[in-house]
Order: structure tokens, then sequence, then C-alpha cells
């Protein structure tokens, strides 16, 4: 049986995920939901572990993780402006990590590097290409697995 999904991302420093219901009120609900509470209002959203509650047209999807979240926040986590720790489906660790070193924040002390033998860091680049969705794609995505789930609960 397959399921509503809603796919999470990090924005802001924040876990969220959108609403994946493609139809409300004359349009997509448009409606994103955030992991514990929020910093500012201190309201606990509708993203859970397991978990998508919407908390504007009340639909319930999946929430998919990401395998690796809690690498991938460690990593955001390294960046002091809140604005900048941002991830979406796709996106490497390794990445995130160089995005880091671009703008200054190294993922070891000084002493960690210096006991590191020369040219480890060259070949720890990935060759693979890279790949983000985009904000269509991650729309789109959604909207196939609510449209999947509604066809079978018919
Ligand atoms: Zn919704």
């Amino acid at each position: 049986m397959s399921e509503i999904v809603a796919t999470v991302y990090a924005n802001h420093g924040r876990w969220v995920a959108r609403c994946p219901r493609p139809e409300w009120l004359g349009g997509p609900c448009r409606n994103a939901e955030h992991y514990g509470v929020h910093a500012v209002g201190g309201r606990p959203g509708g993203l859970t572990d397991e978990e998508f509650l919407c908390s504007r047209c009340g639909v319930e999807a999946r929430a998919e993780w990401p395998a690796n979240a809690q690498e991938i926040a460690r990593v955001l986590m390294d960046r002091p402006v809140p604005e900048t720790r941002n991830w979406l489906p796709g996106e490497t660790v390794l990445r995130l990590q160089m995005e880091n070193v671009e703008h200054g924040i190294l993922p070891w002390t000084l002493e960690e590097l210096r006991s590191m033998p020369a040219g480890l860091l060259f070949r720890s680049v990935e060759p693979a290409p890279d790949y983000e969705l985009t904000d269509a794609e991650l729309a789109a995505r959604n909207a196939e697995s609510y449209a999947a789930a509604e066809i079978e609960d018919r």
C-alpha cells in the first residue's frame, strides 16, 4: 500500500516538511510544519519522528526523513548563522562540509589538521555529481504520493 509522504528538509536551522495536499480551498495547501517547538513562538509543529500532520488542512502523511539526519544536523550546527543552516534532499554531507570550509568553518581543529597525512583533504572529494531537489520537484514528489494514496483509497 502506498502512502502520502511529506519530505523533510532543513530550513534556517529547523527541520520542516511541506503539506503534500495538492488541492485545498482552490490551490495547493502550501502549509509547512516544523519539528519540535518553535524557537520564537514556542508552538509545537506538526512534524514528528514518524508523521506529518497539517495544522491547516488536517492531512496526515508519513514523514520521510533523511537516513543521516543526525549527521546533517551536526554539520549544519557548525554554522553560526541559523539562516544558513539549510539542507535539501539529495545534498550530501560532504557538500555541506565543503560549503562550511568555503566559509572558513573547519570540521577539524588545527591540531587535528596538522596530524593528517598531506593530501587527505583532496582524496576525500567525491567524484559523483551532487544534486538537490528544486521547490517544484519537491512539491511534485509530494503531490505524486498524495495522488497514488488517493487512488488506492477508492
Ligand atoms: Zn495541508
